[in-house]
């Protein structure tokens, strides 16, 4: 497979480079993603051109707003094949980026992915995020940012984000046409955890949820396993 020129158009827009070694790493994942599908149902998009715009342009959207924050450590929750993780590690190779899911097959497709293509600014761990971020564990409160595409809904996802920031850490959410109405329903979860709305930001495939942790995590958090969708806040 090839790229179109119109993903190197992207990329140029964006700010991000576009030399032949980044070009080959996006190419060589959106290959081994396709390929893989069939095997782990990675994703619902099978059509290469549709992948490009779906999978890498979409991830790479969060590049700016993510820049700006100027991260070390980054965490992708809920991963799946690895978006919007690895294109984001290939555009930000001096960031630090640490890749969660819940299903193993798919942290060692990504893992794999991640080393064979080269990008060795990328780690995959198994977990699910109420286990990894509970407290003592290694990975709470490690993070600048954590970002996520298509894991749960509002109140859910920022209860399974906020043990693993730091104080002052954002979570940046990619979420669909409802994201208002979704941070409306989330109220009340956001202010059980200190969250504070920075910005709603339109991108021509999604919303970009950016919200800061005020305070330190409350230690009740995370509760068990399966909790916030059983008894969201
Ligand atoms: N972010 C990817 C995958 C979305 S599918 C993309 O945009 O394509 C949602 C993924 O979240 C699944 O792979 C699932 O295993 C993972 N997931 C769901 N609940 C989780 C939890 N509590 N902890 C860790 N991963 C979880």
């Amino acid at each position: 497979m090839s790229l179109p020129p119109r993903f190197v158009e992207f990329l140029g827009s964006k700010g991000l480079a576009h030399d032949p070694a980044a070009l080959a790493a996006y190419d060589g994942f959106l290959e081994r993603l396709l390929r893989t599908n069939e095997d782990l149902n990675l994703t619902a998009v099978r059509d290469g051109d549709a992948a490009v715009s779906r999978h890498l342009e979409d991830s790479l959207e969060v590049a700016p707003r993510l820049s700006a924050l100027a991260p070390r450590e980054v965490l992708d929750l809920g991963t799946g094949g690895g978006l919007p993780g690895v294109p984001l590690a290939i555009a930000m190779p001096a960031v630090r980026f640490t890749l969660v899911d819940a299903r193993e097959k798919k942290v060692a497709f990504v893992a794999d992915a991640a080393h064979a293509l080269g990008v060795r600014n990328v780690r995959a761990v198994a977990g699910r995020a109420e286990l990894l971020a509970a407290r003592g564990a290694p990975l709470r409160g490690a993070f600048d940012v954590v970002v996520s595409r298509a894991v749960a809904a509002m109140p859910v996802l920022v209860e399974w984000c906020v043990p693993f920031l730091r104080p002052g850490g954002h979570i940046l959410a990619i979420k669909g046409e409802r994201a208002e109405e979704e941070l409306t329903e989330a109220r009340s979860a956001l202010a059980a955890l200190a969250l504070r709305v920075v910005d709603v930001t339109r991108t021509p495939s999604s919303t970009l949820v950016c919200l800061r942790l005020e305070a330190p995590v409350p230690p009740r958090f995370p509760r068990g396993p399966g909790d916030a969708k059983r008894k969201p806040l």
